[in-house]
C-alpha cells in the first residue's frame, strides 16, 4: 500500500508534469526548427537557381531565336557550355513540350510531358517563373528534386521554357541528420528533467511527508513530534503551523487530561457516591463510594441498567421516576439499604448543545448523621427524664411536708431521707453529665503517672468489699498482690473506672454470688478482668451497654442508684489512656469485663515482677 502511495504520490506527479512540459516544449521547438530549416534550405536552393539563371545571359540568348527547334543544335551547345561546373540539370523545352536542349544529353529531343513536371512548364508558358518539389526515379531510387521554370521570350510571345532541376537529397539528409541530433538532445533534456524534477519534487514532498508522518503519530497520541522548519516558503509555514498546532493541541490535551485526572481523583476519593446514567437508563459511571454504598459489583459497574441496581430500595427512585422528578431541575430523596440511610440528590446533565445526556446522582450516607441526631434527641430526652424523676419525688415529698400533713417525726425523717437520696441521685447525675461533657471537650486534666495497677486494684477492692459482704458475695482476687503491673495512668480516673466495673458486678449479681478479679499482662498490655456470675445481659442489648443512659432494666438500675452513664464514662476514660474496654455476657450466667491498658516501658526490668 505504501508502494502504491509512493508511485501515485505528488512526487511522481511533479516529475511526470515536468517531463510532459519539457517534452511538449522541445517537440514544438523541434518541429518548428525542422520546418524552418527545411524552408530555409529550399529557399536558398530556389534563390540559387533563380540567381544562376537571371544573372546569366543564357535566357536572353534564347530570345533571338524565332523558333527554338530550328536552332536546336546551337542551343544544345550553348546549354552544354553554360552548364559546365553547375550541379543542376538544365532543360530547354519548346512550345511542343519537346526537350530541345539539356546537359543530360540522353533526354534531348524527348517529350517533356513524361519526364518533367508538366504543371510548372504550363505556368512557364503563362509567363511565370514557377517552382515545385518533385520526385525523380533514378536507378530504382526516388530522389527528391527541386524543379524551376523560367519563360523564354516576352509574355505574349513565349517560345519555350528553361527548366532547372536540382537534386535535394543532401538537403533532406542534412535535415534528417539535424532531426536525429535534435531527438538525442531532447532525450538528454528529458532525462535531465526527470532527474531534476525528482530532486525538486523531493525537496517539496520530503517536508510534506515529514508533516504527514508526524501528524499520523500525533493522531495515535504521540505529541512529542516536532517538524524542523528549513525554509521560509509555504512549506516552511506549513511546518511552522504544524508545530504551533502540536504545541497548542498538546497544551489543551494536557489541560484536559489534568482536569480529567483531577476529576477522577475527586470522584475516586470523594466520600459521597456518584452515579451517572445515560438516557436509556444504563449506568455509565459509578465511583467507588457509590459502588460500595449500593453493593454494585465491578462487572455491573457500566452498562448495567440502573433499575436492576437500585430500584428495589425505593420505588420512587426508578429511572422513569427520576427522569420525571428532575424535569424542572434537581430533586432529592432518601432511601434505606442494608441498615444504612442514604440521601440522594439528582439532576439531568447536558452536552455542549444543551441537550440532555443523562442523569447524575449524588448519594450521601447519612446513617451516622441520623444516628447522631437521634442520639442528641435521645440524650436530651434522657437527661430531662432522669432529672424529672428525682425532682418529682423531691417536689411531692417537700409539698407533703410543707402542708404539714405528716405529724410524726419518724415519717417526716423518712421523707427527708428520701429527698436526700433523690438529691444525691440528681447530684450524681449532674456530676456524671459534667464529667462526660469535660471528656467530650477534652477538658479533663489528666495527671498521668507510673502506677502499679495491682495496688490500685487492691485499694478499690477494699473500698467495695463491704458492699459485697452485705450481699454475701465473694470477691475472689486471683492476681498476685505482691507483683507489680506498671502503667502510665491517672490514678483517680482509672480508680473511677475500676470502681464502676466492680460496683456494677456487685449490683448486677445476686446475693451469694461470686466475683473474680484478675490482673495480668498480655503482650504490651495489662489486662484487668472482672468476671461475675450475675444476671448477665441479653445478647441483643450487649452492643448498646456503652451508650449513654442505656440500661438493660431501667427500673432495676435506677433502684440501685445507677445513672446509666457509668460504662460510657469508663469507656471514654480508658480510651483517653490508649486502652480499651470490652464486655462479654450471657444472660442469666454472668458478665466479664476486660480492661486493657498499655504497659509502661521499664528499661532493664520486667514489667511484672
Ligand atoms: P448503671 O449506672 O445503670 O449501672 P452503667 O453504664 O454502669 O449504668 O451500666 C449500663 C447498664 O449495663 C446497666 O444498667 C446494666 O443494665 C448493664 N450492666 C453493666 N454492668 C453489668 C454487669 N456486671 N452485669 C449485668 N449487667 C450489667
Amino acid at each position: 500500500m505504501i508502494g502504491k502511495k509512493r508511485w501515485s504520490g505528488i512526487r511522481w506527479k511533479i516529475v511526470f508534469i515536468y517531463f510532459l512540459l519539457v517534452f511538449i516544449a522541445t517537440t514544438i521547438i523541434g518541429v518548428f526548427i525542422m520546418s524552418q530549416l527545411e524552408a530555409y534550405y529550399k529557399n536558398s536552393i530556389r534563390n540559387n537557381m533563380s540567381d544562376l539563371v537571371l544573372e546569366s545571359t543564357l535566357l536572353s540568348s534564347f530570345t533571338e531565336y524565332d523558333d527554338l527547334m530550328s536552332y536546336q543544335e546551337r542551343i544544345q551547345s550553348n546549354v552544354v557550355n553554360w552548364s559546365k561546373g553547375i550541379q543542376q540539370e538544365i532543360f530547354v523545352v519548346d512550345d511542343d513540350f519537346t526537350i530541345i536542349a539539356s546537359n543530360n544529353e540522353k533526354l534531348v529531343l524527348k517529350s517533356a510531358v513524361k519526364l518533367l513536371d508538366h504543371s510548372i512548364i504550363l505556368s512557364g508558358f503563362n509567363g511565370e517563373i514557377a517552382e515545385a518539389d518533385g520526385i525523380v526515379q533514378q536507378q530504382n531510387k526516388d530522389l527528391p528534386v527541386k524543379n524551376m521554370v523560367f519563360p523564354i521570350g516576352e509574355k505574349d510571345d513565349i517560345k519555350g521554357v528553361l527548366y532547372l532541376r536540382e537534386d535535394m537529397t543532401s538537403v533532406y539528409d542534412t535535415i534528417d541528420q539535424s532531426k536525429i541530433i535534435f531527438v538525442r538532445a531532447m532525450v538528454i533534456a528529458l532525462i535531465i528533467t526527470v532527474v531534476l524534477g525528482f530532486f525538486i519534487a523531493r525537496s517539496i514532498t520530503v517536508p510534506i511527508n515529514d508533516v504527514t508522518e508526524k501528524a499520523e503519530k500525533m493522531a495515535r497520541g504521540d505529541f512529542s513530534q516536532e517538524v524542523s522548519v528549513k525554509s521560509d516558503d509555504e512549506i516552511g509555514r506549513l511546518a511552522e503551523m504544524f508545530n504551533l498546532l502540536r504545541k497548542q493541541l498538546n497544551q489543551t490535551l494536557s489541560e484536559i487530561s489534568n482536569e480529567k485526572s483531577k476529576l477522577e481523583t475527586i470522584l475516586q476519593y470523594m466520600a459521597d457516591g456518584l452515579i451517572a446514567i445515560d438516557l436509556s437508563g444504563h449506568i455509565i459511571h459509578a465511583n467507588p463510594a457509590a459502588m460500595e454504598m449500593l453493593n454494585i459489583a465491578e462487572e455491573d459497574k457500566v452498562n448495567k441498567h440502573y433499575d436492576d441496581t437500585i430500584r428495589d430500595y425505593n420505588e420512587n427512585l426508578t429511572f422513569d421516576k427520576l427522569r420525571d422528578n428532575c424535569k424542572d431541575g434537581g430533586a432529592a430523596d432518601i432511601f434505606t439499604y442494608s441498615g444504612s440511610i442514604f440521601a440522594v440528590r439528582y439532576d439531568r446533565f447536558k452536552d455542549e448543545n444543551a441537550q440532555d445526556v443523562g442523569i447524575i446522582m449524588i448519594l450521601q450516607d447519612i446513617t451516622e448523621r441520623q444516628k447522631l441526631e437521634n442520639m442528641q434527641m435521645d440524650f436530651v430526652a434522657n437527661v430531662s427524664h432522669e432529672l424529672k424523676t428525682p425532682l418529682t419525688t423531691i417536689k411531692s415529698y417537700t409539698e407533703t411536708l410543707i402542708c404539714g400533713q405528716v405529724d410524726d417525726k419518724e415519717t417526716s425523717n423518712q421523707f427527708l431521707q428520701i429527698i436526700d437520696v433523690e438529691a444525691d441521685r440528681m447530684n450524681r447525675l449532674v456530676k456524671d453529665l459534667l464529667q462526660l461533657s469535660r471528656l467530650d471537650y477534652k477538658q479533663e486534666n489528666w495527671n498521668k503517672k507510673e502506677s502499679n495497677l495491682i495496688s490500685l486494684l487492691k485499694s478499690v477492692v477494699a473500698k467495695v468489699e463491704m458492699t459485697a459482704k452485705q450481699k454475701n458475695q465473694h470477691l475472689n482476687c486471683i492476681f498476685d498482690d505482691s507483683k507489680k503491673v506498671m502503667s502510665m495512668i491517672d490514678r483517680d480516673g482509672i480508680e473511677q473506672v475500676l470502681m464502676n466495673i466492680l460496683t456494677n458486678a456487685i449490683k448486677y449479681t445476686q446475693e451469694g454470688g461470686r466475683i473474680d478479679i484478675d490482673a495480668l499482662h498480655a503482650g504490651k498490655n495489662a489486662l484487668i478482668i472482672v468476671t461475675d456470675n450475675g444476671i448477665g445481659i441479653p445478647e441483643k442489648e450487649l452492643s448498646r451497654v456503652f451508650e449513654r443512659f442505656f440500661r438493660v432494666d431501667k427500673a432495676r438500675s435506677r433502684a440501685m442508684g445507677g445513672t446509666g452513664l457509668g460504662l460510657a464514662i469508663s469507656k471514654q476514660i480508658v480510651e483517653e489512656h490508649n486502652g480499651s474496654i470490652e464486655l462479654d455476657s450471657k444472660e442469666g450466667r454472668g458478665t466479664r469485663v476486660t480492661i486493657s491498658l498499655p504497659l509502661s516501658h521499664i528499661r532493664g526490668k520486667r514489667n511484672i515482677e
